[in-house]
């Protein structure tokens, strides 16, 4: 094989690879906002909840929008998990910004399955779907790379080193940091879920809009840290985890608020 057709070869190969590794916390940083939003349900919640989900947990539950990205008939879903923002954006532009965005994203579709959670005529099937995507979505919107630029593909393409392993800005951020850290969900949840008073009630305060913005904010910090072509090692580490743990802790406090207002 020629050297310039193994090249194409190589790069189709990446681009088939990467809908699979792309727009998404990591497992475990999905099961960690759910374990923790399952601390702060309201009981009208929790019972609501247990009639759509049967015996799964939130946390169990949030992994499912990217386990059913193997199976075509769920394709539609992809643009669900993120929003692309452009360079620059004021939080008062935000709004307008948004509500011109009329394909699917990450923010139109957790307002549209947060209205299907409160209709209660809904049939089960569709409620289930709707309440595993609100699960899954509130923790992509804290996954700071869900609201990132659309030029690298949410950081897809901003290469980097972790520890000597070739990977991207949106996998560090999805599973590297997270995973660092040596903790499973539950301990995860333990180590970190101690937010003061003025944060749990500033978190809960915060509009869907805020919540974009938040994370778009945090976006910039991360593209502001990282150079193409970095070798990331501990440093990185050290500098980024409390903003990783933060990210996590209030990604839970909030989807228990959403939750909690949903099954008022
Ligand atoms: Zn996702």
């Amino acid at each position: 094989m020629k050297k310039s057709s193994l090249k194409l070869l190589v790069l189709m190969l990446a681009f088939i690879y990467l809908p699979f590794n792309a727009f998404s916390w990591g497992m475990l940083g999905h099961r960690i906002t759910g374990e923790i939003a399952d601390q702060y349900l309201s009981k009208k919640a929790r019972k609501a909840i247990k009639e759509i989900l049967g015996n799964e947990s939130i946390a169990m539950t949030s992994n499912w929008a990217d386990f059913i990205k193997s199976d075509k008939s769920y394709d539609y879903l992809s643009p669900w998990h993120y929003v692309n923002l452009p360079e620059n954006l004021a939080r008062t532009d935000l709004n307008n910004f948004l509500s011109h965005e009329k394909g699917d994203n990450i923010y139109n579709k957790l307002i549209e399955v947060l209205e299907v959670l409160k209709t209660e005529k809904v049939d089960m099937e569709k409620r289930k779907l709707a309440l595993r995507m609100v699960v899954h979505l509130m923790g992509d919107l804290h996954q700071p790379m869900h609201t990132a630029r659309k030029e690298d593909l949410g950081g897809n393409r901003v290469n980097l080193f972790w520890f000597g392993e070739k990977t991207n800005l949106h996998r560090v951020w999805d599973e590297h940091l997270i995973e660092y850290q040596q903790l499973s969900y539950s301990e995860y949840t333990k180590a970190i879920n101690f937010p003061t008073l003025s944060q749990f009630v500033s978190w809960q305060n915060a509009s869907i809009e805020d919540m974009v913005y938040e994370s778009y904010e945090v976006v910039n910090q991360i593209y502001g840290g990282v150079n193409a072509e970095d070798k990331l090692t501990y440093k990185y580490n050290f500098d980024w985890v409390q903003t990783l743990n933060q990210q996590l802790l209030k990604g839970g406090v909030r989807l228990a608020k959403v939750l909690n207002d949903t099954f008022k």
